[in-house]
């Protein structure tokens, strides 16, 4: 199983440099071959990353010589990336999905990255050897063993990273006897368990909510294109981070406990992808959660030989009175559930939860998790990242 640990990286001023003009490269040559894709493709051909990366430098020291002064997996990633790309592309197409055409990276908007081959990078303790650059310092060590796979630097807001993709032996823990739990995912409690637990949303993830709205308030007064829109705009990123990480370390703490617990875990369906673009910043940022709580669960739930239950989005777990199985209606502002037959009167949230618990055993529309994506390709992109120890401080 591949799993992909991301870490922060201290470079010098000469080493972000480097990743600048690394990025850039890396930019440049994925837009050339999207471009050269989409001219062979109209003139009848069949264009693949390898045969426009064989074009590419049968040209490249007339007319790109600047790309010889980073590595050459900065140019060489770009054509693996696109063919991925194309990939994913041409799966949806045939599965009928919103095909989503690979797009050109725009300078400042993109995420700027690049790649480094398995053989091309070394590390020691809290050091990484990047070819043409030396050692960088990092944050922390890499937290699985395994073999490496590939490397990929990446820049969020003013912050390098590293993300490490290693393959990983899975060691399925015996099973204990706690069964199954039931974790409902809210907005006013991040997530409720049908063992009566609650993950509240810390004080300082407030502040930090609190804060990102000023700021993105701040950000849509300045004129566009003026140097304190972008100053601003850096400044939001920067605020979007810490709360990114914040989030992830609370939701980490959550999804160990449950997997070392518990056989078989439930959860709703919330399908999350179409539900992020939300412009409802609170709403927006819970959905984020959940969609990081389903990643950190996929993962760990195979990593630990778990069972991942995911409830059909029609199983009405919020309407189900939990002891005696009356459904009825209930609206989005009753936070308690009175059940108008047996007369229970529970937290809407807990019912939820222990309803969810008792999917396994039931009839309800259960379907397994597609694990597919982690344990059937390897390329990085589509790899699980483990975003521990990412934080500011
Ligand atoms: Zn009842």
């Amino acid at each position: 199983m591949i799993l992909s640990h991301k870490i922060r990286l201290v470079p010098t001023q000469a080493q972000e440099d480097y990743f600048r003009r690394a990025c850039g490269t890396a930019r440049f040559t994925y837009n050339w071959a999207l471009a050269a894709w989409g001219e062979a493709y109209v003139t009848g051909g069949k264009p693949s990353g390898r045969s426009l990366k064989r074009t590419f430098n049968a040209v490249r020291r007339d007319q790109f010589p600047w790309t010889y002064d980073v590595h050459r997996d900065c140019t060489a990633g770009a054509f693996d990336n696109l063919q991925n790309a194309f990939q994913h592309f041409f799966r949806r197409v045939k599965t009928g999905e919103k095909p989503g055409y690979p797009k050109f990276k725009k300078k400042g908007l993109a995420k700027d990255s690049f790649g480094i081959a398995n053989d091309q990078f070394s590390l020691n303790g809290k050091k990484i050897r990047i070819p043409k650059l030396g050692w960088v310092k990092m944050r922390e060590v890499l937290r699985f063993t395994g073999k490496i796979m590939s490397a990929v630097v990446s820049r969020t807001a003013d912050k390098w990273f590293v993300a490490i993709a290693v393959d990983t032996e899975v060691t399925p823990q015996p099973p204990k006897t706690k069964g199954a739990i039931g974790v409902d995912l809210g907005i006013s409690a991040l997530a409720t368990m049908s063992d009566g637990r609650k993950v509240q949303h810390s004080r300082k993830r407030k502040k930090l909510e609190r804060q990102l709205r000023r700021l993105q308030k701040a950000a849509s007064r300045k004129q566009k294109g003026s140097a304190s829109r972008r100053k601003a705009v850096g400044k939001l990123a920067r605020k979007h981070l810490e709360l990114t990480n914040l989030r992830a370390d609370v939701l980490h703490k959550t999804t160990t406990e449950l997997v070392q617990d518990y056989e078989t875990i439930v959860i709703e369906d919330l399908n999350v992808r179409g539900m992020v673009k939300n412009h409802h910043l609170a709403r927006a940022i819970s959905r984020q959660s959940w969609a990081e709580f389903r990643r950190q669960l996929d993962y760990k739930a195979l990593m630990h030989g778990r069972d991942l239950v995911v409830a059909d989005r029609f199983y009405p777990s919020t309407k189900t009175c939990s002891r005696c199985g009356a459904v009825k209606q209930v609206a989005l502002s009753e936070r308690v559930y009175k059940c108008t037959d047996c007369g229970l009167v529970i937290d809407r949230d807990f019912n939820a939860a222990i309803n969810l618990s008792k999917l396994p055993l039931g009839k309800g529309n259960v379907k397994p998790v597609e694990t597919e994506a982690l344990t059937g390709r390897s390329s990085a992109s589509e790899t699980a990242v483990y975003e521990a120890g990412t934080g500011l401080g």
